[in-house]
């Protein structure tokens, strides 16, 4: 069986790196708020191109740190609204929710999967403060329309670059797009930690100084309580181990590239939608490979039965979830239609050609 994602060969790609630093890090002692937290806040920032990254303990916390950091600063208040694309995983909307702020969503565009842009500015009224964009899949959105439109309304521009890490628009990395960034290192994504991990970056040095308190227990200095914060710290064994796969980001994202390039000109069947190739390659990081098909559920146990896994990248839309009761009349139909005919086939920077070239003889047979 062609596992979906194999996280052992992910990790065990850089055993020896890894074993040392954590081995160092069991050793030293120190096991919070410490050296590799430190390193890997200075080399993550410097791989974004961002003047601040801050480890937190998750990518939802560092959104929603992100958006409890503006209530802080008084530049949101409970009550205003954040747009965001209506076919995200929850996770974007938990933050926003959370923190007493109303998400509005907004349909995504058909081919990119991500938010539609031109269908931004019908949404915005006068308590709209943020647009969360969300770089689904590993692939960015961004646009200067939506520069504009931001400028214009006086929004933040907040990314949750969960999916995205290393994607780049116009020479630009995701995480240094907008205005703040909230990053997820849970370990399936393209930079993953042996458990759970997040970061923020961003170049606002007040919204910095913010979340670093608000995420240990609203503290800059210790038994002093500026905010009604949380505890959400990165642990130092986790930054170890992100500081050593940091460095093979790119690297993986090629080899992610490469597979993503071979599944585009060489899967050929009517049946099955192939996701778009941005013009400029270097805008997706194929965290997800996701094709879509009106026989979903054929498909899927055809490729099953031949061994081969997929999932499903998101089977019911954040509207027609239980969690947001009020919004189950809402009808948005290419969010809709998404979730009904997604699929996503393997991708990863382990796979091998011949892999590869199976899922693509799989997909090819099926008739
Ligand atoms: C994974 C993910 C998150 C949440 O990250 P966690 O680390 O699992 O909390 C948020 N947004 C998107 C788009 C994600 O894919």
């Amino acid at each position: 069986m062609i596992k979906f994602l194999d996280l052992q060969k992910i990790n065990l790609a850089h055993q020896q790196e890894i074993e040392e630093r954590l081995l160092n890090t069991f050793r030293s002692g120190w096991y919070l708020l410490g050296n590799e937290v430190k390193q890997f806040e200075e080399n993550l920032a410097k791989y974004i191109g961002a003047q601040h990254a801050i480890g937190v303990a998750n990518g939802l916390d560092a959104l929603r740190l992100i958006l409890r950091a503006y209530i802080e600063m008084g530049v949101m208040q409970k009550g205003d609204e954040i747009i965001v694309p209506a076919n995200t995983y929850i996770a974007s909307i938990l933050a926003i929710s959370d923190n007493g702020l109303v998400p509005v969503l907004v349909e995504p565009d058909l081919e990119t999967y991500n938010i539609d842009i031109s269908k931004i500015e019908e949404k915005i009224t006068s308590k709209t403060k943020g647009i969360l964009i969300v770089h689904l899949y590993g692939r960015v959105v961004f646009s200067d329309e939506l520069v504009s439109i931001a400028e214009q309304h006086q929004l933040k521009i907040i990314e949750d670059n969960a999916q995205a890490i290393g994607a780049e628009w116009n020479g630009n990395k995701t995480g240094n797009l907008g205005d703040a960034s909230g990053f997820s290192f849970y370990p399936g994504k393209n930079l993953g930690a042996l458990g759970d991990a997040g970061a923020v970056t961003t170049n606002d040095e007040e919204l910095a100084k913010t979340i670093r308190a608000l995420a240990n227990y609203g503290s800059n200095q210790k038994y002093v309580n500026i905010f009604q914060g949380l505890n959400s710290r990165l642990d130092e064994i986790h930054a170890a181990v992100l500081d050593v796969k940091l460095k093979y980001i790119d690297a993986e994202n090629e080899r992610r590239r490469d597979i993503a390039k071979r599944y585009l000109s060489e899967i050929k069947n009517p049946k099955i939608v192939l996701p778009e190739n941005p013009a400029n390659e270097a805008e997706h990081v194929w965290h997800l490979f996701v094709i879509r098909t009106s026989e979903r559920e054929k498909l899927q146990n055809y490729l099953t039965e031949n061994g081969v896994q997929t999932l499903i990248h998101y089977p019911i839309p954040p509207h027609q979830q239980e969690a947001y009761k009020d919004w189950n009349d809402l009808s948005f139909p290419i969010t809709e239609k998404i979730h009904a005919e997604v699929l996503s086939l393997p991708i990863s920077p382990v796979m091998t050609d011949e892999e590869v070239s199976k899922v693509i003889r799989i997909c090819n047979s099926y008739a």
